[in-house]
Formats: structure tokens, sequence, C-alpha cells
């Protein structure tokens, strides 16, 4: 170990992806590390956490404080405390980008849309965690369909023209209709493009729920995607920010949770207490049928109250 103590661990373990952020006592990031899953699974945590401990030099014994967000959040052992993937994502994200007012995180299985204050409070959020559309999913579906990796998508979607009518939105029948694209031998670049174009659309509607806030900052793993970087900026018709490492913003968030709460000696109170409630989500390996689907949103709320009577659809 180099650096001296105090050192907090954040884990956000998401639907595809085990993250892990080590933090020192000024909440600096020391290491960090990222595993697929392709499910939630224990093992992946494991190594998540195992990575991020031998990263910064420093065994389980060493750590002041321990924070778990994310689909499986419950399964973390140590964690003192659990928080919402809403809370951490908009902590982390104002601590990685001063002054962000929208956080957009887009991860595996769901897509978020948060207002923050100037100290990473939420202020109103909205979620959708029941339908692919305008998830990572969808993007993984595309990269399936066209056989083209999905590190490789958003440049061969910057290629193309996205004029390409793609009409279904969910990517049970994306699969479908992309297929059928390939069959008119429409070019790979422009329904790549065409597709990029419409998920974009729908994260806009997500948007839409909270407010166009700006600056915007976009996080999760497909903040990776230059592509869906861009096409979101001209839905939104405004400059998107991402931070460095937008994969790990859940994780870094949770950490410093786990900072706060040590260092201000007095209990953290998790923004949208209740959306453990509010969002009971399928497990990823149970099957979701949701029949004709219009994309309604699955809920969402303010830091202080979780509006039940807002439109939560769960299914079509
Ligand atoms: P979760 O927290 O729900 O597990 P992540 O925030 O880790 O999700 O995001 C996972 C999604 O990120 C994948 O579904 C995929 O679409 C996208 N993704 C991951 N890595 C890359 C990459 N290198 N390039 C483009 N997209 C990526």
């Amino acid at each position: 170990m180099n650096t001296p103590g105090p050192f907090y661990l954040g884990v956000d373990l998401g639907s595809t992806t085990a993250k892990a952020v080590v933090i020192d006592g000024e909440g600096a990031i020391v290491s960090s590390s990222t595993i697929a899953m392709g499910a939630v699974s224990r093992a992946g945590m494991h190594k998540a956490v195992d990575a991020a401990l031998d990263g910064a030099g420093i065994t389980n014994a060493d750590l002041s404080g321990t924070v778990s967000t994310g689909y499986g959040r419950r399964l973390v052992p140590g964690a003192q405390r659990t928080f919402t993937e809403i809370t951490c994502h908009a902590r982390g994200t104002v601590a990685m980008v001063p002054g962000a007012r929208l956080v957009i995180d887009i991860g595996g299985q769901d897509s978020k849309a948060i207002t923050v204050d100037d100290e990473g409070l939420v202020q109103e959020f909205a979620m959708n965690d029941r339908c692919a559309s305008g998830t990572g999913r969808f993007y993984e579906v595309l990269s399936q369909s066209i056989d083209v990796p999905l590190e490789e998508l958003g440049a061969l979607a910057l290629q193309g023209s996205n004029d390409l009518e793609v009409s279904t939105m969910c990517a049970t029948f994306a699969e479908t209709e992309i297929v059928s694209l390939l069959a008119q031998d429409a070019p790979i670049a422009d329904i790549a493009s065409s597709v990029h174009r419409a998920i974009a659309s729908r994260t806009l509607a997500l948007v839409a729920q909270v407010g166009r806030h700006t600056p915007v900052v976009l996080t999760g793993g497909v903040a990776q995607n230059p592509a869906a970087v861009e096409f979101l900026a001209r839905a939104l018709r405004t400059e998107i920010l991402v931070p460095e490492h937008p994969q790990i913003s859940g994780a870094y968030g949770a950490a410093l949770l786990a900072r706060d709460a040590d260092h201000r000696g007095r209990p953290v109170v998790d923004d949208v207490a209740g959306a453990d409630q509010l969002f009971p989500r399928p497990r990823p390996s149970e099957p979701h049928s949701c029949g004709s689907c219009d994309g309604t949103l699955t809920g969402s709320g303010t830091s202080s109250t979780v509006d039940l009577g807002l439109p939560i659809r769960l299914g079509g």
C-alpha cells in the first residue's frame, strides 16, 4: 500500500457488469475495476472487488467503509449501507463533472434521467427499467444482428445516414426488423445509424419527464459509444459531457457516500428512499413479457417524495 488510509469502497452490481471503486480520504479514486458478467453474479462482484482492492494494494481489513448499489446491491457482503442507483449515480457524476445539472445514465437494462443540485443531491428522476428500448440491451441486439462488436458500433453508426425507418422500439422485435433491413440490402452503417437515432429519441422522452436541464452528463456503459453520445446530443440539441470513466460513476458515488457517512459523523440518507418498492424489477434471468408496448416510463419521483401517482405502467 503506497497511500495511507482511510479507504472507502463503492460497489455497483449492475445488470450486466460489476464495478468497484476504492477512494482515499480526500475522495480521490485510488483504483477501480469493471467486470462484465452477462447477468448479475456473486462471482463477478467478488472479481470486481478483489481487482479494485488489489489495484489499491489493500485488503478488506484496510477499508473504513463500504457502500453498495445497483441491481444486485443486496448481494455485496461487508457493505454497511446500500443506496439506490439514482442517489449513487447523481453523487458520483457530480463529483466527476462539477456543475452537472442533468445526469443521464444508460446501463445494460435500464436508463435514468436525474436532475441534480450543486452537491449531487437528486431533485427529480425518471427511470425506464422494464423495457429494453433506450438501454444498452438494445445496442447489444443491434451488435448481434449486424455482427459488429459493441465497441465498434459507434464508429460504424457515425458513418451511416440515419434515414431508414426503424418502426419498433421493442428490443424483442428489433432483431426481426434489423434482419428485414439487411434482407433489403440496406447498408449496415445506415442500419446502425438509424437505430442509434431511434434510441436517442427514446432517451429524449425520458428526459422530458424531468426537464432538459444543462449541463448534461451521460454516464453508464453506453456513454463509451461515441454515436450514442452524438445522436443524443443532436436529439437534445445541446452538448453532452462524458466523464473519463463513465461506467464507474455509480460505484464512485457509492464510495463517496461511504466516506460521507464516516466523515460527517451523521447518517447519510438515500435521496429516493422507497425506490426499492417503486422499482421491484424482474431478475434479468426471468422471462418478461410486455405485450404491446408504448414505451411508457416505469416510474419517476423527486428527492423528497416518490410519486406513485405518476404513470407507472408495467408491461404494455
Ligand atoms: P449495468 O450497470 O446495468 O450493468 P453498464 O452501465 O455497465 O450497465 O452498461 C452496460 C452497457 O454498456 C452494455 O449493455 C453495452 O450496451 C454498453 N457498453 C459496454 N461497454 C461498451 C463499449 N466498450 N462500447 C460501447 N458500449 C458499451
